[in-house]
């Protein structure tokens, strides 16, 4: 009976393509964009108020623009593990010194993200200087895509779906399983956005974090997994229409207490961050008078090319790791 009840949902999932997209599934990262608007001062948070719900739906652009490009995947983590025993202090901060030790196919092939943040930081300014709506509104929601990353501790590692220690399906089951499950009791109330002095620092800062709570992740994991039989540790869940297997709401609870708030934190830190970086944009461009812009409407050209991206994530493939697929009993 169960081979056929896991015959069925893997048949649904093939066939209604279900897409469990990475790096805090797509509500936490809608609600890490929403939540940072609040943490704004007065005039820039009278823009982003305005386009809210910009900044939240595309939150997950980065997501999809995996579906359509090779060359986004690595933008999203960095396996900084695989820089030796002590990487942090291995890996150079700054891009051309990183390069030039480890070079760029190798810095492309273990992800880019503190980089990337930067990158788009750099761009964000510019947008601001030139009051460009379209491009002030998609660099502020790729960035706090990309600082969500950052703060997710799967993010950093070669065993970034517990697939090297047989704990695969553990990246969605963090970042997506347990805020879909737990969210809405964490605490939203934030300080107010402060000005970052060193922008490429600040982002290696979010990535050492993260991958400092690494090893709880794993650990607390594989602990619980020895008193939860196969079957209490999964359950079918419907999404749609599809039966889908993942972890049961016991071991999800289970593992949200052992981690003791963690998630939590982590998601209040890259909220706090995506305002601190889009505030210390806007600082940085001059303070603009945003008023002019409160109310703009996207250029035909910007709608038309995130309608591309659309349908290119529609029918797109996956082009990046597997990250997020909750193995079927026999895999494990
Ligand atoms: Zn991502």
């Amino acid at each position: 009976m169960k081979s056929k009840i896991t015959a069925f949902a893997i048949f649904m999932v093939l066939i209604l393509g279900w897409q469990y997209l990475g790096a805090w599934g797509f509500f936490a990262h809608k609600r890490i964009n929403r939540i940072a608007v609040f943490t704004l001062p007065k005039p820039l948070f009278n823009f982003y108020k305005s386009h809210i719900d910009y900044v939240t739906d595309h939150a997950v652009d980065a997501d999809k623009r995996r579906y359509a490009t090779k060359d986004e995947a690595p933008r999203h983590y960095i396996d900084i593990d695989h820089y030796g025993e002590d990487p942090f202090t291995n890996m150079p901060r700054n891009w051309d010194s990183a390069v030039a030790k480890f070079s760029e196919d190798t810095l492309l092939a273990y992800g880019i993200v503190p980089w990337h943040i930067n990158k788009v930081y750099y761009r964000l300014v510019s947008a601001f200087k030139e009051k460009n709506i379209d491009q002030i509104l998609r660099y502020s929601s790729d960035l706090g895509h990309y600082i969500g990353d950052a703060h997710v501790p799967l993010h950093t590692t070669e065993n970034y779906n517990g697939q090297l220690s047989g704990q695969k399906g553990i990246h969605g089951f963090w970042e997506s399983r347990l805020p879909e499950l737990f969210a809405d009791d964490y605490d939203y109330l934030l300080p107010k956005a402060k000005f970052i002095e060193k922008p490429l620092a600040t982002a290696w800062d979010m990535v050492e974090a993260s991958h400092a709570a690494l090893d709880s992740v794993l650990l607390f994991e594989k602990k619980l997994s020895e008193s939860f039989s196969e079957d209490k540790k999964y359950a079918y869940e419907e999404r749609g229409q599809a039966m889908v297997r993942t972890y049961s709401l016991e071991f999800s609870t289970a593992y949200h207490n052992k981690l003791n708030g963690m998630v939590e934190r982590r998601m209040r830190a890259a909220m706090a961050m995506v305002a601190n970086y889009w505030f210390t944009a806007w600082v940085e461009a001059g303070q603009p008078d945003l008023v002019p812009l409160q109310n703009a409407e996207l250029t035909p050209e910007a709608l038309k090319a995130i309608e591309n991206e659309n349908s290119l994530w529609k029918i797109g493939k996956w082009k990046g790791r597997p990250e997020t697929e909750v193995p079927d009993s026999t895999q494990q």
